[in-house]
């Protein structure tokens, strides 16, 4: 991190705000809407709902007894009921020539509009007319009350007669109701914000305590120290987050050893070398005897490894650090094979050492020629520097079904198959080839198994002890190109 990232990370930690005050403030704002839904309904809307239930209470009164038997025995008792139940007043009339009766008289208010009217016939009529499609429902003011009172009459037709059902409902005043409801109010916000404190005070110590104890681990981590337990308290977001801090600092310390091994093995492979050049040259130098071309040959051939090491390390570090993109384009395999075998026969063929590849047809694949020659260069190189005393290797390119398997068969001292998982790892040496004068800088096989991912192919070793060992890939077969001598079928 620059110090110009460091210095706004650190003003970003002055101006942030706590988790609790955070909290804190989100739930007083949800209590503010709960708060301000509730003085709306209680205090602005109160009386209309009210009124607005009033008179749907008073409708449905009227529904219900119209619409129940009016013969039957318990009519009055139900009627009654009713009228106790809602606080409402409610007269039944049978109706038949334009002369009304009375059949029930439900007074229950003290003050009511259609019982102190007592049978006002002008107002008994006009409620009666009013009525003519089924229902009428008026608000009338109140002898008594300036508030009103809700009128409701019915109709219904009955054998020879019609039945008008009328209800009164007085409206109380809610005034009084406003001013304890708000009141109430004023307690309830002082509770809430109470409870808001107290809440955020807890959710936030709950939750912040896996964190900062994270922190403190990270903080450690920072230092270098990997001995460290990122533990996520009880919340699922803070146990994944403990989860991948754990895994990364499993391969922080994997890949920090890693390094550290490395840097180990590469200043011993690159001394080693460098110490004989200079050991040579210097006894070249001051005994004149010495300088032979056995001695300056050591010299080049050290030179040589000292090279190949550091192209190996460049190439390794190329592909496995997904610099290396494919350049994909279509060959043949076969031709690829057989020059890089009489590459090494030339080369080791004065040794004696002898790399037989028989071809079977000319196999085209579509992948990256320059790596998939390194890996046969690493492996044939490999098989040559292993096999046994008939210094034999054996290169085939099987094609079936659309792949081609290439294998490389040695007949040395095979690998024990405990070892053989290690040895794609860079820098793994499974023996002491420095007493056979094998020269191997560990990372053959770790750049093939490299190359292989990247093309996605797969790849394996067989091996049996003191019988030799087999090194395959397998990649995708091509069409020829056209107006290639092959171009004839499939392989
Ligand atoms: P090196 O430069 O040591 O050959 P490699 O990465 O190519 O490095 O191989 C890693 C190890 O695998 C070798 O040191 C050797 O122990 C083992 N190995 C590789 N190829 C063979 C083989 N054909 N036969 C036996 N052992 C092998």
């Amino acid at each position: 991190m620059t110090r110009k990232e460091n210095k706004k990370e650190k003003k970003g930690q002055r101006t942030a705000v706590g988790m609790r005050m955070k909290i804190f403030a989100y739930l007083a704002v949800f209590s503010a809407v709960i708060l301000a839904v509730i003085w709306i309904f209680q205090s602005v809307l109160l009386e209309d709902i009210y009124r607005y239930s009033v008179r749907r209470q008073t409708m449905r009164t009227a529904r219900i007894i119209c619409e129940a038997d009016d013969t039957a025995d318990d009519f009055e008792r139900m009627v009654y009921d009713i009228a106790s139940q809602y606080g409402q007043c409610i007269s039944v009339y049978s109706v038949s020539d334009m002369r009304a009766a009375e059949m029930v008289s439900a007074h229950i208010q003290s003050v009511c509009v259609i019982h102190s009217a007592m049978l006002n016939e002008a107002l008994l009529g006009s409620l009666y007319s009013n009525a003519e499609n089924g229902r009428y429902i008026e608000t009338m003011d109140s002898v008594s009350r300036s508030e009103g009172s809700v009128v409701c009459s019915e109709r219904a037709a009955r054998d020879g007669y019609e039945i008008l059902c009328v209800v009164n409902c007085d409206i109380q005043p809610v005034d009084a109701t406003v001013s304890t409801l708000q009141l109430e109010l004023i307690f309830i916000t002082v509770i809430l914000i109470a409870v808001s404190a107290l809440t955020s005070f807890f959710i936030a110590r709950r939750i912040t305590r896996p964190v900062a104890a994270m922190n403190e681990e990270a903080k450690k981590l920072a230092h270098g120290n990997y001995d460290v337990n990122f533990t996520g308290g009880e919340y699922l977001e803070t146990l994944q987050l403990a989860g991948t801090l754990n895994f990364a600092t499993s391969e922080l310390s994997k890949l920090d050893t890693m390094q550290k091994e490395l840097i180990a093995n590469i200043s011993h492979d690159l001394r080693t070398p460098l110490t004989m050049i200079a050991g040579y040259s210097e006894v070249m130098r001051d005994i004149p005897g010495e300088m032979s071309r056995e001695n300056m040959q050591i010299i080049i051939d050290e030179t040589h490894r000292l090279s190949s090491l550091v192209s190996d390390m460049l190439d390794l570090s190329r592909l496995s650090g997904g610099k290396r993109e494919l350049k994909l384009t279509l060959f043949s395999l076969t031709e690829c094979i057989a020059e890089t075998a009489s590459r090494f026969e030339h080369l080791r063929g004065v040794d004696g050492y002898s790399i037989k590849f028989i071809p079977e047809g000319d196999i085209y694949v579509f992948a990256d020629e320059t790596l998939i020659l390194q890996v046969l260069y690493n492996l044939i190189s490999n098989a040559v520097n292993y096999t046994g005393e008939d210094k034999t290797v054996t290169v085939t390119a099987h094609a079936e079904n659309g792949v081609c398997r290439v294998s490389v068969t040695d007949t040395g001292e095979g690998i024990p198959a405990e070892k053989l998982p290690l040895i794609w790892d860079r820098y793994y040496r499974a023996g002491d080839y420095h007493k056979r004068g094998i020269v191997g800088t560990g990372l053959g096989l770790s750049i093939a198994k490299n190359a292989l991912v990247l093309h996605d192919a797969p790849f394996g070793v067989t091996s049996t002890l003191g019988e030799g060992s087999t090194f395959w890939f397998e990649l995708k077969t091509s069409e020829p190109p056209e107006g290639s001598p092959d171009d004839s079928g499939s392989i």
